[in-house]
């Protein structure tokens, strides 16, 4: 089976501050480093470690061939990576000492993804293949109903949370997966109750506090604790924890044994700093002491 992934690729560009910066202000930054992130790229790389096919569709600018060429070395299928002219999808990140931190997000190549290469990328999809997407890439609607005339199971990450899009897209979701906050936001936004989306699976992640699936076809909930670790950096948590639940569906595994290894990922993923470069692969789970 092939997981197609429509999915962001940023570069993050991380700048140590002494503090986080005030109107007006110029600061010298005392650290930089440059490195693969957006939540598209996050989600490939995870499923790949977890053994999926993937196939990544998106775009980066000129500058950003050497994403896309990163992609390739974790053995994603990077056929269907257009060049664009816009520039490549970027986050500049500061971070202060404190940890805290300020994020710009340019989505750039992301958010014009050429329709004609979605639609060539997923004619080679078939029945009990996944797709799965995120808020931050142009093209979804267009590949979700795509993918629901071709037996194609979507997933979708509904994060940055976004009303419209969401709307737009959900009618054609099978599996919706949202950290605490976009589902409080998504409930609010559209006045309806998790359980009573019209989507088959939902499943809820809550930090530390492991997450809940809900089928809602059948009004059955199912809490999942999490793996206590002292957490270093929780970014990339749960792009990680997505990206290994799909890759463990893709290996045939029941949802229960996808989400129990996807907690296991996700939480070796929080003791490590950085985004992509950092999820961890299959023998780093095995060989966790826990
Ligand atoms: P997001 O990164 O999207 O905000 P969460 O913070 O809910 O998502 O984390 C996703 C998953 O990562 C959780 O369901 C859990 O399995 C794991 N996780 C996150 N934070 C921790 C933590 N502090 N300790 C252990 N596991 C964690």
């Amino acid at each position: 089976m092939t997981v197609y992934n429509l999915g962001s690729i940023n570069i993050d560009m991380v700048y140590r501050v002494p503090h986080l910066p005030k109107p007006g202000e110029t600061l010298a930054a005392e650290g930089f480093s440059q490195g693969l992130g957006g939540k598209g790229a996050n989600m490939s790389v995870a499923a790949a470690r977890g053994a999926a096919h993937v196939r990544h569709i998106g775009a980066v600018g000129p500058d950003g061939r050497w994403a896309a060429d990163r992609l390739l070395e974790y053995g994603i299928d990077t056929t269907h990576i257009a060049t664009s002219v816009e520039a490549t999808g970027h986050a500049v990140i500061y971070v202060d000492d404190a940890a805290e931190n300020v994020i710009v997000l340019w989505p750039g190549a992301n958010g014009i993804i050429d329709e004609n290469q979605i639609g060539t990328a997923l004619s080679e999809a078939s029945p009990g293949d996944i797709l799965m997407m995120q808020n931050e890439t142009s093209g979804q609607v267009l590949a979700a109903r795509m993918a629901q005339d071709l037996g194609v199971r979507v997933v979708y990450a509904a994060a940055p949370f976004d009303v419209d899009a969401v709307q737009a897209v959900l009618p054609f979701v099978d599996m919706l997966v949202m950290n605490e906050v976009e589902a409080a936001q998504l409930e609010g936004a559209l006045g309806v109750k998790i359980p009573d989306l019209n989507v088959d699976d939902v499943i809820v992640t809550l930090g530390a506090n492991g997450c809940r699936w809900y089928q809602n076809s059948t009004k059955l909930e199912t809490a999942f604790g999490a793996i206590d670790v002292d957490p270093v950096d929780t970014t990339g948590a749960g792009d990680t924890f997505t990206g290994y639940v799909i890759a463990g569906l893709d290996r045939g595994m029941p949802m229960a044994q996808a989400i129990g290894l996807a907690t296991q990922a996700a939480a070796l993923m929080v003791t490590r700093l950085g985004a992509a470069d950092v999820i961890p692969d299959l023998k780093d789970i095995q060989d966790m002491k826990l």
